[in-house]
C-alpha cells in the first residue's frame, strides 16, 4: 500500500512521501502529514532483538512506502555507522529510578543527529526518484543544535547547498564555534540579529514567497528544509521510541504489553511529536509529559488550551528550547480537530495575526494523552546537581529540564508508571551552564577549561565533536538583521 502525505491546510491535495521530503512545507504553508498513521506490521517481542538500524527499518518502511527495501536500507545504513561512537546508536541508561534514551551519540553530539545524519540521504533519494534537476538549497533556522547537524549532514553533498541562521546571542559557545568552523564548499551560516522566532518566521517566509521561488527556479535552485517541519526528520526519530520501547522489554525492565511514559523536552514540539506517532504505531505508550523551560508557551496550551505567544522571550541554559512557536504542534492541531484543515488553517492565521488561539473543549479532551510541565533555571540547575550527587551521571540541561519534570509529574499524580527520558544532548554541549550547576565556583571559569573537568567529574571521555572545535579555524563570519534575512540568501546565491 502507498501511503500518501497531505498539508495540514488543505485535505485534498496528496504527494508522496519523496515528495514531501523535497518540498519540506506545503506550497500553502501547511505542514506534510500522512493521509493515515500506519501501525507496525511486527510485534515488540519480534523487534526487542534487532539493532537500531533494522528497528529504524521496520518504522520507516510504513512511512515512506515508494522507496525501495533497496533505497530504505541504504539511506539507513550510511546514516547509522561509526559517525556514531556507539554500535547500538540510542543508548538505554537506567539513572536512579528513570532510564535515559541518550540520542546525542552522533557527530554533533545532540539528538538532532538521530535524523540529520539521514535526512540528507532521503532527501538525494528523493530528488532521483522525482528526476530533480535543480539544486536543492536547504534553509534552516536553528535554535543552536539543528544548524550544526544540518551542515555536517549536508556538507559536500552533490546536488545539495545549506544555508543556516541562528541567533547572534542565543546559542552557547560550543554551538556557535560547532557551526562557524563546520567545513563543506556547499555550506554557509549566518547570524541574525534576532531570536530563533524571527529566525523560523524568516525562513518560513522564503519557502511561501512565490516570486522568490521563480527567481530561485532560473538560476536551478529549489528550496527544501532540514527542520523538523520536514517530515524526512520526524519520521526517523519514531524509530528510537520503539528502540527504547523493546529493549527495555529486552533487558527484562518491563513486561511484553506493559506501558511507559515517554518524558521529552520540548521546543519545536518534533520530538515529543514523533513519540506521539510511535503510540500510534502501536508502542505500549501511556502519557506524553512535555517538559518546557521557562518559555512555558507549551505548558500554559496544555492547562489552559490556549496557545498564547504574546510573552517575554526568555533566554535560558537550554537555549535549544528557547522558543515560542513551536511550528510541529500545528500538526497535533491537525488531528485533535479531526483532520479540519480549514479549522487548523484558521487557527494558524489566528497565531500569525494576533500571536494566539483557543482550541476547542472538544479538542482539548483529545490531548488526554499529554501531560507537560515546566523547569524554572533554578530547578534545572538542581535537577544537574542532585542527579549528579545520587547517582554520578552527569546530564546536560535540556535533559535536566526533562529530569525534573519527570520527578514533578510523578509526585503530583502518584503516577508510578516506568519513565524513559529523551536525554537529547551530550553535557559537553552545555559544558558551562552543567559544570555551574554542578559546582557554583564554575560559574566564574573559562567555558574551555571546563571541559577537561567535566571529564573528571563525569567520567565521560571528550567526545570527538568536542575535539574537533578546540583547534578548528573559524570560516565563517556573516551575519544579518532579522528583516534581511531574503538579502543575505540571495546574495549567498548569487540570484
Ligand atoms: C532541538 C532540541 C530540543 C527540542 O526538540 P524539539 O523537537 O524542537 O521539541 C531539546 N533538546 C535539545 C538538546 C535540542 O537540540
Amino acid at each position: 500500500m502507498n501511503l500518501l502525505y497531505k498539508s495540514t491546510r488543505n485535505s485534498d491535495k496528496t504527494v508522496t512521501a519523496s515528495q514531501a521530503i523535497l518540498k519540506g512545507l506545503a506550497d500553502d504553508g501547511g505542514l506534510f502529514v500522512p493521509v493515515s498513521v500506519p501501525k507496525l506490521d511486527v510485534t515488540m517481542d519480534e523487534l526487542k532483538d534487532m539493532s537500531y538500524q533494522e528497528t529504524a527499518y521496520a518504522v520507516m518502511k510504513q512511512f515512506f512506502t515508494d522507496f525501495t527495501e533497496e533505497e530504505l536500507k541504504h539511506c539507513i545504513n550510511s546514516a547509522y555507522d561509526s559517525k556514531f561512537d556507539t554500535e547500538v546508536i540510542a543508548p538505554l541508561v537506567k539513572v536512579g529510578d528513570t532510564y535515559h534514551l541518550e540520542l546525542f551519540h552522533g557527530a554533533t553530539i545532540a539528538f538532532k543527529d538521530m535524523a540529520l545524519s539521514i535526512l540528507p540521504h532521503l532527501m538525494t533519494t528523493s530528488a532521483k526518484k522525482n528526476q530533480v534537476k535543480n539544486e536543492i538549497v536547504i534553509l534552516t533556522a536553528t535554535s543552536g543544535d539543528t544548524g550544526k547537524a544540518a551542515m555536517a549532514g549536508f556538507a559536500d553533498v552533490e546536488g545539495t547547498r545549506i544555508i543556516v541562521f541562528y541567533p547572534k546571542n542565543g546559542v552557547s559557545k560550543v554551538q556557535e564555534l560547532q557551526m562557524r568552523t563546520q567545513k563543506g564548499a556547499n555550506v554557509d551560516v549566518v547570524a541574525i540579529h534576532g531570536n530563533f522566532d524571527n529566525a523560523q518566521s524568516g525562513v518560513k517566509q522564503m519557502f511561501e514567497d512565490q516570486e522568490l521561488a521563480k527567481e530561485l527556479a532560473d538560476k536551478g535552485y529549489q528550496f527544501s528544509s532540514a527542520n523538523s517541519i520536514n517530515i524526512g526528520r520526524l519520521v526517523p526519530q519514531v524509530a528510537y521510541y520503539v528502540y527504547a520501547y523493546t529493549k527495555l522489554l529486552a533487558n527484562g525492565e518491563i513486561k511484553d504489553g506493559e506501558k511507559i511514559n515517554v518524558v521529552v523536552p520540548t521546543g519545536n514540539f518534533g520530538n515529543i511529536l514523533a513519540a506521539y506517532y510511535a503510540k500510534n504505531l502501536g508502542v505500549p505508550i501511556a502519557k506524553l509529559i512535555c517538559a518546557s523551560n521557562d518559555n512555558k508557551v507549551l505548558y500554559d496550551f496544555f492547562q489552559t488550551g490556549t496557545y498564547d505567544k504574546n510573552r517575554e522571550f526568555v533566554l535560558t541554559t537550554s537555549p535549544s528550547m528557547d522558543i515560542l512557536i513551536s511550528s510541529n504542534l500545528e500538526r497535533l492541531i491537525y488531528l485533535i480537530c479531526g483532520e479540519d484543515s480549514e479549522k487548523t488553517k484558521e487557527l494558524m492565521e489566528e497565531l500569525k495575526t494576533t500571536g494566539k488561539y483557543t482550541i476547542t473543549l472538544e479538542m482539548k479532551e483529545k490531548l488526554a494523552d499529554f501531560a507537560a510541565g515546566y523547569s524554572t533555571e533554578e530547578e534545572t540547575a538542581e535537577s544537574i546537581h542532585d542527579t549528579y550527587q545520587k547517582t554520578g551521571y552527569v546530564m546536560d540541561t535540556h535533559t535536566a529540564v526533562a529530569a525534573h519534570v519527570c520527578g514533578q509529574y510523578r509526585a503530583k499524580s502518584g503516577d508510578q508508571t516506568k519513565c524513559v527520558i529523551a536525554s537529547t544532548a551530550s553535557p559537553y554541549k552545555f559544558v558551562k551552564s552543567v559544570m555551574s550547576a554542578i559546582d557554583a565556583e564554575n560559574a566564574n571559569a573559562d567555558e574551555f577549561d571546563l571541559l577537561p573537568k567535566l571529564q573528571e567529574v563525569s567520567g565521560v571521555p571528550m567526545p570527538q565533536a568536542i575535539k574537533d572545535i578546540l583547534d578548528a579555524k573559524v570560516l565563517h563570519d556573516l551575519e544579518c538583521d532579522a528583516d534581511k534575512m531574503k538579502d543575505t540568501v540571495k546574495g549567498i546565491l548569487g540570484v
